[in-house]
C-alpha cells in the first residue's frame, strides 16, 4: 500500500534509498540540508521540502539518515525539526548509525508526540543501497518493526529485529568494529607482503584460497589495487562509528583492545585529510609509513 513518507538525508545511502521508495509507488516528501542534492529525487517525483518539520507534517512515515547523533537531534528537536509537526499516530524510522544513548532519548521525543520511534541502521553500502539491499537490524517496539517491514522491504533484503530501542545501533556498533578491523588488519598484511616483494594479485589469490577471505576484502581488494577511493562509505563516518562503539564499551564495561589500536588508525588518516575518501584510504596511510604502494 502506497505510504506518505517524509525522507530526511540524500546524502551517500539516502539518495538512493529515497530513489527506490518513490519507484516502489510510495510518496515522497524529502528534505535535505544541501538543497541541491534534491534535485533527483525531485525530477523523480518527490515534493521537495525545505526543514524536517515540513517532511513530517503530512507524513504517517517519517524517515532519516544523516551523518550522526548531532544530526540526528537537530532533525527531531532542532528548530524547523520533525517535532514541530509530527502527527500522533507517526512512526520514525532512523537510519541513521548513532549513539544508542541519543537514539533512545529520540525515543522518548518522539513518544511525547503519541508517534514510535525505530532505530534502523543498516548495512550493505552504495551498492546495496542503489539495489535495494541493504541488511536493517532494528530496535524499537515489535508492532513498530511489523509496520515498518513492508516499507523496508523496498529498500532491504534482510530485516533483524535485534530488541528493544538502541539494540539495533548496539548491533551495528559490533558489526562496524568487526569490518573497520579486518580492512585494516588485511591493509597491513598488503602493505608487509608488497614491503617484501610479493605482487598484491599473487597475495589476493592466496587470501582468497585460505580461510582468511572474506566477501569484504573481496569487494575492496580491486579498489585499493588501483588506488581508487572513491567514497562508498566515507573514512570519517567510520572513525565516527568506532569513536561510537569505544564509547559503548567504556559504558559497558567491555575491554577492546584491537578497536583501541585500529581507531587511532582512523583517526591518523582522518587527521592527514583523508576524511571525505572511502576507508579503504586507510591503506595509504599504512603505505607512506612503510614506503610502498599496494598497487597492480
Ligand atoms: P553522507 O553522504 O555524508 O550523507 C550525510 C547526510 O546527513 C547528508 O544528507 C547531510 O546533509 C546530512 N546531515 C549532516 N548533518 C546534518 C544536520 N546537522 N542536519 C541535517 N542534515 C545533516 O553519508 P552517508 O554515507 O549517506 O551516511 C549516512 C549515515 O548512514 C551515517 O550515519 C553513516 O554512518 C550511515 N551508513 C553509511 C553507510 C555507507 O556505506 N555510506 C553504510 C551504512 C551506514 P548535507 O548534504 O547538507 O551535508
Amino acid at each position: 500500500m502506497p505510504e506518505s513518507i517524509g525522507f530526511i538525508g540524500l546524502g551517500i545511502m539516502g539518495q538512493p534509498m529515497a530513489l527506490n521508495l518513490i519507484k516502489a509507488g510510495h510518496q515522497l516528501a524529502v528534505y535535505n540540508r544541501t538543497a541541491a542534492k534534491a534535485a533527483a529525487l525531485q525530477a523523480a517525483g518527490a515534493r521537495v521540502v525545505s526543514s524536517p518539520a515540513d517532511a513530517a507534517r503530512d507524513a504517517n512515515v517519517v524517515m532519516m539518515i544523516v551523518s550522526d547523533s548531532a544530526a540526528v537531534e537537530e532533525v527531531v528537536a532542532g528548530k524547523g525539526g520533525i517535532l514541530e509537526s509530527l502527527r500522533a499516530g507517526a512512526l520514525v524510522i532512523d537510519s541513521s548509525t548513532i549513539s544508542p544513548t541519543v537514539s533512545r532519548k529520540m525515543a522518548c521525543l518522539v513518544a511525547g508526540k503519541g508517534a514510535s520511534w525505530l532505530d534502523a541502521p543498516v548495512t550493505g553500502s552504495k551498492h546495496g543501497a542503489e539495489k535495494g539491499e541493504l541488511t536493517f537490524m532494528m530496535g524499537g517496539d515489535r508492532a513498530a518493526f511489523d509496520r515498518a517491514l513492508p516499507i523496508l522491504q523496498v529498500l532491504g533484503k534482510k530485516h533483524i529485529y535485534c530488541g528493544s530501542h538502541g539494540l539495533g545501533l548496539s548491533a551495528k556498533l559490533a558489526q562496524n568494529t568487526i569490518q573497520a578491523t579486518l580492512l585494516e588488519v588485511f591493509c597491513e598484511g598488503f602493505v608487509l607482503a608488497t614491503k617484501a616483494g610479493v605482487r598484491p594479485e599473487t597475495m589476493l589469490e592466496i587470501i582468497q584460497s585460505s580461510l582468511a577471505r572474506a566477501a569484504l576484502t573481496d569487494f575492496k581488494a580491486p579498489f585499493i589495487f588501483k588506488g581508487d577511493f572513491t567514497p562508498y562509505f566515507p573514512l570519517k563516518l567510520m572513525h565516527k562509528d568506532l569513536e561510537l562503539a569505544a564509547e559503548a564499551g567504556y559504558a559497558q564495561g567491555v575491554p577492546m583492545p584491537a578497536l583501541a589500536a585500529v581507531k587511532e588508525v582512523y583517526m591518523a588518516a582522518k587527521a592527514q585529510g583523508k576524511g571525505d575518501l572511502d576507508y579503504a584510504a586507510i591503506v595509504t596511510f599504512l603505505e607512506e609509513l612503510a614506503g610502498v604502494k599496494v598497487r597492480t
